[in-house]
Parts: structure tokens; C-alpha cells; sequence
């Protein structure tokens, strides 16, 4: 059965709660710091491993960046609030409770506009609260250990809870993508899911079409990329639904996903509520956020992707496609907008950037970097092709030397001729055509189609130096007897 079938008889609910590790030089309560993927054990402190008698502080950089995502998606950010302690046991976990938030955590509400099929959906945020990473486990089943690092331990992250309000598995995965985009965006976080900064538990559950009543919902943990958070949905969605045809209820579960059998597997059926016995941790005091602080954040300023697509669809007239590609990181957005104010037509910036710069930053699998190709010398080169001292096709190829040497575009002006300015159209198109007496007189009898090749020709000859149009106006004026 496909998801689409599925989705004829049954609606599906999801809402996402999505794990950000913060860029910050320490950890939430502590001062030493975390680094992915380095020597175990190696970024620890009293704090971190939950010693007894260590006392957490607070980073104020956690509370500044959770404020900067309260400020993007447009919540309530609280100027006072509390960390609560979530007691449950494992082993990553020394002190057996994590510091999170409860009640009131630093930012409520909110939304974070995305595309899906080209239509926009507002996804409403509930929450986002500030928290403490745990350890990190790993299981070797060869020799029937369990190793556990500490480094991750005390991390700071911040969880963003969506209301349920996603209808489809392919618009999770849109979510995600969005909010890896804008963590990137305000600076709090790279967000590599790949290196666990990251994470993503999916809660799903189905009702029969137009029905008003939620049914019991399922957890899908440990998604490990974008990809899979659409898979995994999907996989439960199925199992969920076969169930619902059977007659047969939902219990309330806890998932994992299984990379290797593209499945989500049940861990744990959860019978009641789980029970943190949350309370206001004794060691840390309530936080009132200084006014000053707050109007800093309130008043800084950085333009969001969502901001970006919207301008350049409304003011510019780009395609919609063409809007998301170009905002989709700021580094290329902000590339595109200083072409533009270099006089640049927008339409023109967008054609070089999507056509031709990714081209070559695909070709070499390297990310976009602004720093390949100035936007002063791809500006010179589009003057240059407009006012047709250089064609479009060495435009192309001094794009790719420009790319691939390092080298600026006057230093290859000055080496390779590429200008049209000394090149004398008539008397090349009168030596090449000479070579060609048959087609010639083959295209004074009709076959006009012949036009091209002899363009070809000339083109070789010159390198591709000479404008098409200027190429075009010369035949025609030496077979025009
Ligand atoms: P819990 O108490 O089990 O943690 P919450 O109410 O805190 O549940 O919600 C956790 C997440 O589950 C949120 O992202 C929320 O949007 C989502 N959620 C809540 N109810 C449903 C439902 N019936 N179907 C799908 N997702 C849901
Ligand atoms: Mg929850």
C-alpha cells in the first residue's frame, strides 16, 4: 500500500521535536567545552560527568542564541524563567536527571514558514526550551561491551516542539530542512545532522479522513538524516494503518529507527504517562533577562531565507524555484544580493549563479564559497558579455579559469585574447567561408538550414570570440550576391 492510497481514507497528524546543538564555546552549565568527534572522555569536567557537589552556572551565549530562535520564528521569548530537573536513569546520564525547562521555558509559540509542492504552510512551533546534552553510548556486540564517552555530556541544545499540525511525510522532512537552514542563518548552529547536531523524534498518528478526533500517537526516535525522517514517518504510517484496517488499536509507543531494515521498530509500549518527576532545579536561581539584553536581540538584524524568497518572488519576479535555490544558504543569498546592487539585473544574477557557478561548485563537490569567484569580477565579466566585448561562451570558459586557477579576471584578460574588439568579422567569415564553395552554393539554391554550419565554422576558427549575432549579419552579407 503507498503512502497516497493510505492517505485517501486516513489523515495523518505529525508533529517533530527537533534537537539543536548550539555553536557556543562551553557547555550549558559548565565551562569546558564540546567537540565532535574527538579522543572519549577526553571534554570533561565535574560538572559534566555529575560528580557530587558540582555546581552548574549557566552560558549566557545558550540563552542569547535560544533568544535569537525565539526572535526568527517570530515566539514569545520570556524574559523570566527557570531550568527544571528531568529525572530518569541511564547510563549516559551520571547524575540520573537532565536540566531542562518545564513550565515556562525560554521561548513559546511561534512559527517557521516552508514549501511543500510549491505551497506555502506556516508550521505553528509550541515551544522551544533550552537543555543539557547527555553522553553517548555505543554497544559492541562482538565482544559484548558497552562503552559510554562523556563528551557530548552537558552540551547545550535547544528542543523545538511543533504543534500537530504536518499532514505528510515528505513535509516533515521539508520542516527539518528548514530548520537546519535557518539555525545556519542566525549563526546558533551549523546543525550537521550527520555529526548528531541534530536530531529529529517524529510523533504520528492517523484519523479517518475529515475526522476532528485525534487518534494514539507513535514516537519514532534516532533519525539519523533528512531522508530518513521522511522514510521513517512512512514506515510507521504504514504499520499504523494496516492495524486501523484490522480493527485492531494503537498502542502508545516509543520506536527506533533501524537504518539497516528501513524500518521503525517498537522499542517500548508505554503503558502510562512516562514520569520525570520535573522540578525546579535548587542549584540554579529563576533568570530574569536584563532589558537591555533582550532590546539587543530585539534590534539586531539579519534577513531570514523565508524573508529573502519572499522578496525576490514579489520585488525581483524570480520563480519560486529559483527564490529557494538562491536562499538556500546565506552565503549564497548574500552573493546574489551584492550582484544586485552592483547594477546587475536580477534575472541575469540568478542565471549565473544557478546555471553556471553551481555548475562548476557540483562538478568539484565543494560547497558554495564566495570566495572562488568574486561578485566584482562576475560582475566585470557580465558588463563585459552585455556591451558584447566578450561573448557569452568565453564569459563561460573565463568563469571556469577564474573558478579553477585562482586567478582574477583582468590577470586572464591580459593572458588569453578573448576580446571580440580587434577580431574583424567580415574578412574571418570570408577566409573560413572560402573552404566551403560546395555548401555555399548548396544554400544559394535554398538549403538555408546551412546557416548554422557555417556559424559552426566560423566559431571554431575564432574560438567562440565572436558574437553569433555580428557571425550571422557578415554571412549573410558576403552570400547575399
Ligand atoms: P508527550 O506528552 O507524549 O511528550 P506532547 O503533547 O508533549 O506529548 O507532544 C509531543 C509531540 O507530539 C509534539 O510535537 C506534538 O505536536 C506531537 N503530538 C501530540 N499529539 C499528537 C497526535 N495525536 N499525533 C501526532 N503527533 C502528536
Ligand atoms: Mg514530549
Amino acid at each position: 500500500m503507498t503512502i497516497e492510497k493510505i492517505n485517501e481514507k486516513w489523515d495523518f497528524v505529525i508533529g517533530l521535536e527537533i534537537h539543536v546543538q548550539l555553536d557556543t564555546n562551553s557547555k550549558m552549565f559548565s565551562d569546558c567545552n564540546y567537540i565532535y568527534d574527538v579522543e572519549p572522555n577526553t571534554l570533561t569536567c565535574p560538572t559534566s560527568l555529575g560528580l557530587p557537589g558540582a555546581l552548574p552556572t549557566v552560558n549566557l551565549k545558550a540563552i542569547e542564541f535560544a533568544c535569537k530562535f525565539g526572535k526568527a520564528v517570530n515566539g514569545n521569548i520570556n524574559s523570566s524563567f527557570n531550568f527544571a530537573r528531568k529525572h530518569y536513569f541511564y547510563p549516559d546520564l551520571p547524575k540520573g536527571y537532565q536540566i531542562s525547562q518545564f513550565d515556562k521555558p525560554i521561548v513559546e509559540g511561534g512559527h517557521i514558514p516552508i514549501w511543500w509542492n510549491e505551497k506555502n504552510y506556516d508550521i505553528a512551533l509550541t515551544r522551544a526550551h533550552l537543555e543539557e546534552d547527555a553522553g553517548k553510548s555505543s554497544h559492541n556486540s562482538k565482544n559484548k561491551n558497552s562503552l559510554i564517552d562523556f563528551n557530548r555530556s552537558g552540551a547545550p541544545l535547544i528542543e523545538i516542539v511543533t504543534e500537530p499540525v504536518m499532514t505528510h511525510p515528505e513535509q516533515a522532512k521539508k520542516f527539518v530542512q528548514r530548520v537546519k537552514q535557518l539555525v545556519n542563518y542566525i549563526g546558533i548552529s551549523l546543525a550537521e545532522m550527520e555529526k548528531g547536531k541534530l536530531r529529529c523524534d517524529a510523533n504520528i498518528s492517523l484519523r479517518r479522513k475529515n475526522s476532528k478526533k485525534f487518534g494514539t500517537k507513535t514516537e519514532i526516535k534516532n533519525i539519523n538524516s533528512f531522508k530518513n525522517v521522511q522514510k521513517a514517518i512512512e514506515s510507521e504510517i504504514i504499520r499504523q494503518s494496516q492495524k486501523l484496517e484490522n480493527n485492531e488499536i494503537i498502542e502508545q509507543a516509543t520506536l527506533t529507527w533501524n537504518n539497516e531494515k528501513n524500518l521503525a521498530e517498537i522499542m517500548r509500549i508505554k503503558e502510562n504517562a512516562d514520569d520525570y518527576r520535573y522540578f525546579p532545579d535548587p542549584d540554579l536561581p529563576p533568570i530574569d533577562l536584563d532589558k537591555k539584553f533582550l532590546e539587543k536581540i530585539e534590534n539586531s538584524f539579519e534577513v531570514l531565507p523565508f524573508e529573502y524568497e519572499k522578496k525576490w518572488t514579489e520585488s525581483y519576479n524570480l520563480s519560486l524555484n529559483d527564490s529557494i535555490a538562491l536562499a538556500s544558504s546565506r552565503e549564497i543569498a548574500e552573493y546574489f544580493e551584492e550582484l544586485i546592487s552592483k547594477n546587475i539585473h536580477p534575472n541575469t544574477a540568478c542565471s549565473w549563479i544557478l546555471n553556471e557557478l553551481f555548475r562548476l561548485f557540483n562538478e568539484n563537490e565543494i560547497n558554495f564559497s564566495s570566495e572562488k569567484v568574486s561578485t566584482e569580477d562576475l560582475k566585470r565579466l557580465i558588463i563585459d558579455i552585455e556591451a558584447e566585448i566578450i561573448t557569452q561562451s568565453s564569459g563561460k570558459e573565463i568563469l571556469r579559469k577564474i573558478f579553477e586557477r585562482n586567478i582574477s579576471y583582468d590577470e586572464i584578460l591580459r593572458n588569453d585574447d578573448y576580446s571580440t574588439k580587434d577580431l574583424d568579422a567580415d574578412s574571418i567569415v570570408k577566409k573560413t567561408l572560402s573552404s566551403f564553395p560546395e555548401e555555399i552554393k548548396r544554400f544559394k539554391s535554398g538549403e538555408k538550414k546551412l546557416l548554422g554550419f557555417f556559424i559552426g565554422q566560423v566559431n571554431k576558427k575564432t574560438k567562440g570570440k565572436l558574437n553569433h549575432k555580428i557571425i550571422a549579419k557578415s554571412i549573410s552579407d558576403f552570400l547575399k550576391d
